[in-house]
């Protein structure tokens, strides 16, 4: 096989709850993750010529190692010994900078297709470790789904597969720093905690409007206080419908659950009217035990067994 196509999932979070911080600065995290139909296309060739070229449909997107796609090719072949070439094409459709990271899937799912195409034959825990190399999101991107994130993320336990639900996500047109808003908490005043043990229970009764209903997320007062908008896109969902509203990540994007697709088509279409937000996305949840159920039976065990530590 010379090339491949890959699917690089956006996520969302359900919940983000922040349990603690390390002397290091890093913050111990408690979240449950998920997996989103939202994708960006990468294309991977190998080349005879040794090395990584890069190119995506954002002009603006770095092609280099400050890439993060890139880097994971140099890792894969740092990692494998071989003095291999690869030509990677992105095409983005997730938001960039958006707290549904984009960057992360696109760099796992470089690592996936280096596997392939190189038949090196990695287990996906392999790549997953190799993946926390990169960045605390790109393990869990590789094994996609429903899962509960701690550590700094990369410890994952997969939970109940959540419910095919549509989703519907709203990028402002600005971002927050993720490294600001984690500087800016303050750890010992936050207001509302997410109940994380209520949603994992409710994912077990596949109690979709139980899930939305208690979704939180700690980050969201602090970029609420960069940018009031990100509150003015919540009471919009709430206005159209849905089941439940929360930002994901540390932002900037906002999304709303859905029971009825025209429901959300309404409400994607407002943000669009009313808001003037040109990044608008009608979506659903993915769920990787419905479109792999063996496979992911047996991933279950080993993730339970051993988690991924770095
Ligand atoms: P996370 O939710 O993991 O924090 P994010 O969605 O907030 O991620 P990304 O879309 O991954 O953020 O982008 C963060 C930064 O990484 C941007 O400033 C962007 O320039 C840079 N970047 C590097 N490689 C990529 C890539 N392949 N796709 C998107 N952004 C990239």
């Amino acid at each position: 096989m010379n090339s491949i196509i890959l699917k690089g999932r956006a996520k969302i979070n359900l919940t983000l709850d922040v349990v603690g911080k390390r002397e290091n600065g890093y913050h111990d995290l408690e979240m449950i993750m998920q997996t989103v139909n939202l994708y960006d296309t990468i294309y991977i060739r190998k080349t005879k010529v040794p090395g990584v070229r890069l190119k995506s449909n954002y002009s603006w997107l770095p092609t280099n190692e400050k890439n993060i796609a890139y880097r994971a090719a140099e890792l894969f072949f740092e990692e494998t010994g071989i003095h291999g070439g690869v030509a990677i094409e992105i095409t983005k459709r997730i938001p960039v900078a958006a707290g549904l990271a984009g960057g992360s899937t696109d760099a796992a799912a470089t690592l996936v297709g280096l596997n392939r195409i190189y038949e090196t034959n990695y287990s996906k825990e392999k790549l997953m470790e190799m993946g926390l190399k990169l960045g605390a999101d790109v393990p869990f991107c590789i094994a996609r789904g429903t899962m509960l994130a701690e550590g700094i993320g990369e410890v994952l336990t997969p939970l109940e597969p959540m419910p095919s639900t549509y989703v519907v996500l709203v990028k402002p047109p600005f971002s927050a720093s993720t490294a600001t808003v984690y500087k800016s908490l303050d750890i010992n005043n936050i207001k509302k905690h997410p109940d994380t043990q209520k949603v994992i229970q409710a994912l077990k009764d596949h109690d979709v409007k139980e899930i939305a209903k208690n979704m939180a997320n700690v980050l969201e007062e602090v970029t609420i206080s960069m940018h009031p908008e990100i509150d003015q896109i919540k009471q919009g969902f709430i206005k159209c419908g849905a089941m439940g509203t929360m930002m994901s990540g540390s932002g900037t994007t906002v999304f709303g659950l859905f029971e009825n697709e025209e429901v959300a088509k309404k409400a994607s279409r407002y943000f669009k009217s009313q808001h003037n937000i040109r990044e608008v996305y009608v979506t659903t949840t993915y769920s990787a035990y419905h479109s792999n159920a063996k496979a992911h039976r047996g991933q279950r065990k080993v993730l339970k067994r051993r988690g991924v530590k770095g």
